[in-house]
């Protein structure tokens, strides 16, 4: 797939998709020196929303406040270009791509003391992340002969462009390997997350998923649905998880903004519980997506109106 669109946002203003160039000795494209984000506008029955839009753009400031990068543009600023690419696109539903990276200031890895990064944002459509059969149906995954990031190494708490040469090993590995997905453990061999999602693993009426010190982004899905589930009874618990967790799961999922609330049907080809979609995926799946249809209250008001 091809993320493109007509219209994108690029240092504070909008312009024609092609005109956001940047120059191949952009340091960025040398080091990683990128931090960003992945939101999501859902078209409900009260208009386009932006999904804890606000949450999104705070992660991205501390994203960048993690590497020192400074720009010229506020949150609010911010939130208003995401507000207004979407609508110059003309879209209902979007996926947002908001990037903070360093340009063309030389190839010293230590940029210039005023160096102020490069600030776009795209939006366009982005269906289901692993496909559409994948919500209802599942997905095969296969943990990961690499491991996610060792802490004090590069802080998998940045949403940093770096961190994704970590993921593409993980989902490169798992597709060659005739899996959807990969899922990686931590240096010390518990589980972590998949290539850009958190896991949750069911066993009985409780969640489990691995805590922050497990290597993991701190996905806003993540917090999303650990609320929606203690709402509706569901204990879970933030604790380290062995691999075999995996294999003797009664349902295991995955969250994230792409990926959305995705069911895992196997592990390593071993069936997970049934081997298909179980009853507390689903129900916390109906629970998520009913905030953008309207058939489950925004009691923890997530959806934010697009700016004007
Ligand atoms: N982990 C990684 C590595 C990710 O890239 C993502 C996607 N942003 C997630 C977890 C899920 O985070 P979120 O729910 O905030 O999208």
């Amino acid at each position: 797939m091809k993320s493109v669109a007509e219209t994108i946002w690029h240092n504070g203003a909008l312009m024609p998709w092609q005109a956001a160039q940047t120059h191949v000795m952009s340091h960025a494209v040398h080091y990683g020196t990128s931090v960003f984000e992945g939101i999501r506008v859902y078209d409900t029955p009260n208009g386009s929303m932006g999904f804890r839009l606000k949450e999104h753009i705070e992660r991205l400031f501390a994203s960048s406040k993690i590497y020192r990068f400074e720009h010229d543009f506020s949150a609010a600023q911010l939130i208003q270009g995401c507000s207004d690419v979407v609508r110059a696109n003309g879209l209902t539903s979007a996926y947002l791509r908001p990037v903070v990276f360093i340009g063309e200031v030389g190839l010293g890895i230590h940029p210039p003391a005023d160096t102020r990064c490069e600030v776009s944002i795209a939006a366009f459509e982005w269906g289901a992340y692993l496909g559409e059969d994948s919500l209802a149906q599942g997905v095969d995954v296969c943990v990961s002969s690499w491991n996610r990031l060792a802490a004090n190494t590069m802080p998998t708490g940045a949403k940093a462009g770096g961190n994704y040469l970590s993921s593409l090993l993980i989902t490169s590995e798992a597709r060659r390997n005739g899996f959807h997905e990969g899922i990686a453990l931590d240096t010390n061999g518990f589980i972590s997350e998949g290539a850009g999602a958190n896991l949750f693993v069911v066993r009985g009426q409780t969640l489990y998923t691995p805590p922050l010190t497990s290597s993991i982004l701190p996905g806003i899905t993540r917090d999303t649905v650990i609320k929606l589930a203690q709402a509706q009874g569901f204990t879970v618990r933030e604790e380290n998880l062995a691999r075999e967790a995996l294999y003797l799961a009664d349902e295991v999922f995955m969250t994230g903004t792409a990926a959305e609330i995705v069911p895992v049907r196997s592990v390593d080809r071993l069936p997970v519980g049934a081997g298909q979609r179980g009853p507390i995926t689903a129900a916390l799946q109906q629970a998520f997506f009913g905030l953008f249809d309207g058939s489950t209250a925004d009691t923890f008001g997530w959806l934010e109106p697009l700016s004007q």
